[in-house]
């Protein structure tokens, strides 16, 4: 209803009515307000797949849209990427601000993340704690590294200050970049491939970009 800047939901329902000989002679209609309805259904969906804190997809709903693009890369034999991301010295973080400053970091880290991602099939997701993943469909290695590297300037960029950091003034991330394009395998190889790249980046040193090696399984490439 644009002249009432309202919107509602309404429900028809349409039931004929013939006389003796079968003619049709009137058709009653019943129109209903599902507005309150399909509010709480609304509501309901958010509360299921979004990420109390943050507003970002719950891991729920990462594990799902993780499967359901699986399965689309390998009918149309696309790459798909995964950004594993974790936050730098996180535990010093809370023991210095309080956990109300942490949950208060994750917020401002997730909103950048949503901030840096272009595509609408793009999906940031907690995927628990203060990690997150970045699920990046028909994305191939070098544009993978190219989001991950945004991401990580961008955290960087928020410049909120982290005293007991050992390598930054600020609050960091790293985060570990990997893709699939041969159908064969499972979804957990590409978020095996993605952790293993990030515990790397952490083992260099932190606040970086690492790319997943060759794995030995060919379904998992390095980006
Ligand atoms: P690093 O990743 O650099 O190796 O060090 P870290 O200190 O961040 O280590 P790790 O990733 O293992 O630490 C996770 C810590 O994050 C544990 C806990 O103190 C904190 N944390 C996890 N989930 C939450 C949360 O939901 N809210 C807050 N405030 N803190 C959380
Ligand atoms: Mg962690
Ligand atoms: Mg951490």
């Amino acid at each position: 209803m644009p002249r009432l800047g309202a919107r509602i939901y309404l429900t028809a329902d349409a039931g004929p009515i013939y006389d003796e000989s079968g003619k049709l002679v009137a058709v009653v209609e019943t129109l209903r307000d599902m507005t309150v309805q399909k509010q709480a259904q609304d509501e309901l969906h958010r509360l299921a797949t979004r990420d109390g804190l943050t507003s970002v997809a719950n891991r729920r709903s990462f594990d799902q849209t993780l499967n359901t693009e699986w399965r689309r890369a390998t009918r149309e034999s696309r790459t798909l990427s995964l950004l594993m991301i974790d936050v730098d010295f996180f535990k010093p973080y809370n023991d210095t601000y309080g956990h109300q400053g942490g949950d208060e970091c994750l917020r401002q880290v997730a909103a950048a993340m949503s901030g840096v991602v272009m595509r609408s099939s793009d999906a940031v997701a907690r995927y628990g704690g203060e990690e997150f993943a970045i699920l990046l469909p028909a994305t191939d290695p070098p544009g993978a590294l190219i989001v991950a590297e945004r991401i990580r300037a961008a955290v960087e960029a928020l410049a909120l200050p982290h005293a007991q950091s050992d390598i930054a003034g600020h609050v960091t991330v790293s985060i570990g970049v990997a893709s699939v394009t041969v159908s064969s395998g499972v979804p957990a190889q590409l978020v095996g491939a993605a952790d293993a790249a990030f515990y790397r980046a952490k083992h260099e040193g932190r606040n970086r970009v690492v790319a997943a090696e060759a794995a030995s399984d060919s379904a998992v490439q390095a980006a």
